[in-house]
């Protein structure tokens, strides 16, 4: 349902000639009623990723294809009626809240801008609908979002995004601002209404924990590269790639020779996106790099069954 095809991104720096390298050719697809999982450290380039998705910002180079439509060849009303079908929820939607409109009026503001349902009553039918969805009472019409808790506004973020009839969701960080006994409640929420509605998910996170609780596939993401990809439970459980073992919290040395795996953590920064290593931009935080990594950049390839990754050291013991 959702395609991208090579994307690439590039934003100027200002008073300068270099680029910050932000998205450099991630492709990926997310089918009717599954969730891929994305997930990286900040400034991998996953938020980065959500906007060019939803063109709020103009991929440099690449193709968007929702619904078999080229998001990225449209202008003017006809990209805003398809870029209806793909909506943002984004990690605190407080402050994408009017503090002083209730939660029915920006219900029902959002369907009548998108001329969905012809009176004030079908709307406001339509706008109790919503908030039933979400698991809102309709009493929470007449609450301002400072009313609210975290957990309920993230529930009306959601049932905003759902207003317009989508076909795809991003959630960017959904829950990572909700209080731990919250969070479980709106995945569950998220889940249940993926399911009902037959939605693509794609859902970002830094957390682990929370895409394998969402996730059928999982894309980890590492300077604006998708560097491992695959069904969750072997990307997750069973990592190829030294940075999504690191993720994890340790990396095992693949030497045939020695039976009990030697664990390494990551280590550093994620390099500056405006000047990326050579080869593969993991190398200087990589335990396994040998010299080749820091010359060639290594492909996406197909290591073990729907279970790619890029890296030299893991392909060669994979496939030899
Ligand atoms: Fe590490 Fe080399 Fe593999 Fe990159 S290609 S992840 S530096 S071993």
């Amino acid at each position: 349902m959702l395609e991208a095809i090579e994307l690439i991104k590039r934003f100027p720096v200002r008073d300068s000639s270099a680029e910050v390298h932000a998205l450099n050719g991630v492709s990926l697809t997310v089918a009717r009623g599954e969730t891929l999982g994305i997930v990286g450290e900040s400034g991998c380039g996953k938020s980065t990723l959500a906007e060019v998705l939803v063109r709020l910002q103009q991929p440099t180079s690449g193709r968007v294809i929702l619904d078999g439509v080229d998001l990225t060849a449209l202008r003017g009303a006809e990209l805003r009626r398809q870029r209806r079908k793909i909506q943002l929820v984004f990690q605190d939607p407080y402050s994408s809240l009017q503090p002083r409109q209730t939660i029915g009026r920006t219900l029902t503001e959002v369907l009548r801008v998108h001329r969905i349902g012809a009176t004030a009553a079908a709307r406001a039918g339509r706008m109790r609908e919503l908030l039933d969805q979400v698991g809102l009472a309709p009493g929470h019409a007449d609450r301002y979002p400072h009313e609210l808790s975290g957990g309920q506004r993230q529930r009306v973020g959601i049932a905003r995004a759902l207003a317009v009839e989508p076909s795809v969701l991003l959630l960017d960080e959904p829950v990572s601002a909700l209080d731990v006994s919250v969070r479980a409640e709106v995945m569950n929420l998220l889940a249940r209404l993926r399911d009902e509605l037959d939605l693509g998910f794609l859902f970002i996170s830094h957390d682990v924990a929370m895409v394998r609780q969402l996730s059928d596939r999982v894309a980890v993401m590492y300077l604006g590269r998708i560097v491992e990809q695959g069904p969750w439970r072997p990307v997750l459980d069973a990592p190829i790639h030294p940075y999504t073992s690191g993720l994890r919290g340790a990396v095992p040395i693949p030497d045939p020779a020695i039976e009990q795996p030697i664990t390494a953590t990551v280590i550093g920064e994620v390099p500056n996106p405006v000047d990326p290593p050579a080869g593969c931009t993991f190398h200087p935080r990589c335990p396994l790099a040998e010299e080749r990594c820091a010359e060639e950049e290594p492909s996406l390839t197909e290591l073990a069954a729907d279970h790619a990754a890029a890296c030299h050291v893991m392909a060669r013991r994979l496939i030899n």
